[in-house]
């Protein structure tokens, strides 16, 4: 295949198992987010890829080259930190310039590239700037700038945006996936941060101690996360065990029908925005409102059902919804019930 594909990585470091198993590719044009808590190892899987640390075993492949022994500068990737400071005593333009000049390019090329990327990153007039006079906004532009610049056939981002303020954050977001789209980059972006991969990934490969958890389109991931431990990091924390007998789960908060091809004992998930309080729901749900929290466009209800507490998100808006204290009748749909592994 065209792009990047990691088969079996493996990293440890003493006793620490870093890596255990790695296996997923990158095509051409892609931009995959890597998203785990922190410590799952998606630093070290990002030193392995630039050739910064070797594996203990598996390979990495570029266009179906093994890329082993070939050194971080020779690999043609480009990487973009969150504490990847700029050179403070060059200029913008000199900044930008740095990757295209180390890679021998002529001085006119250069030139014109540097003109590119300060235009692609929204900031044509910038060259001549001392880069202590930017924004932290600016200066990250500026390093993608200075990322893109050498046209690395791989971008990796390893929490490029993870000091800015919200606001800007979600701003630079939309900027960033236009700017990789545009120009149909292939990037590789590491972050621990759901809403940040959700937004940037076509796809996202969780990550969850040294190994992949799951892996498909940001949608796919949070309609059905495969396992508990993708459903709670996503926050989402509804789990619970049950039996299944003649098409019936029978759980600790009740009974109703099974998800399709279910038998034995199996996970299930049911996700908080499925529940209606309209009468609509072919099953229903009783319980005891604990807490109330307005959340902007939903309120989030915590609900004690037989002894368990749920979670669940409500329209904020056209309905009363009860008070702490009062009695409860959720409307749900067991299609909606998620059977996890
Ligand atoms: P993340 O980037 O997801 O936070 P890391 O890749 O940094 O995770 O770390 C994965 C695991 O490997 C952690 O337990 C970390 O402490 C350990 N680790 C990473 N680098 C080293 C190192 N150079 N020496 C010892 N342990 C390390």
């Amino acid at each position: 295949m065209s792009g990047l594909s990691l088969t079996d990585l493996h990293k440890s470091f003493g006793p620490t198992q870093a890596l255990r198993g790695i296996s997923f590719d990158v095509a051409e044009g892609e931009i995959v987010a890597v998203l785990g808590p922190s410590g799952c190892g998606k630093s070290t899987l990002l030193g392995i890829i630039a050739g910064l640390e070797e594996p203990d075993a598996g390979a990495i492949f570029w266009d179906d080259r093994n890329l082993a022994g070939v050194p971080p500068h020779k690999r043609g990737f480009g990487l973009m930190f969150q504490d990847y400071a700029l050179f403070p005593h060059k200029n913008v333009r000199e900044n930008v310039a740095f990757g295209p000049q180390m890679a021998g390019w002529n001085e006119a090329a250069i030139r014109q590239r540097v003109e590119e990327a300060l235009i692609l990153v929204g900031l044509p007039d910038y060259g001549e700037r001392d880069v202590a006079s930017l924004s932290g906004g600016e200066q990250q532009r500026v390093a993608l700038a200075r990322s893109l610049a050498p046209r690395p056939r791989l971008l990796m981002l390893d929490e490029p945006l993870g000091s800015l303020d919200r606001t800007l954050r979600d701003r630079l977001l939309v900027e960033l996936r236009e700017i990789l789209q545009r120009t149909g980059q292939t990037a590789l972006y590491v972050t621990h941060d759901q809403e940040e991969a959700f937004s940037l990934a076509d796809r996202v490969v969780v990550m969850n101690q040294g190994q992949v958890a799951q892996i498909g389109t940001p949608q796919a991931v949070y309609r059905q996360p495969a396992n508990p431990f993708v459903a709670r990091f996503l926050g989402l924390n509804n789990i619970f065990q049950g039996e299944v007998h003649a098409g019936q789960i029978r759980s600790p908060i009740g009974d109703f029908p099974a998800p399709k091809d279910a038998v034995g004992t199996i996970t299930f998930l049911i996700r908080p925005d499925t529940v209606r309080l309209d009468g609509s729901g072919s099953a229903q749900l009783k319980g005891l409102v604990l807490a109330r929290t307005f959340r902007g466009g939903f309120c989030r209800l915590e609900i004690e059902i037989a002894s368990h507490s749920l979670v669940f998100d409500l329209p904020s808006t056209g309905i009363d919804l009860p008070q702490p204290g009062a009695n409860i009748l959720l409307d749900y749909d067991p299609r909606d019930t998620i059977q996890l592994l």
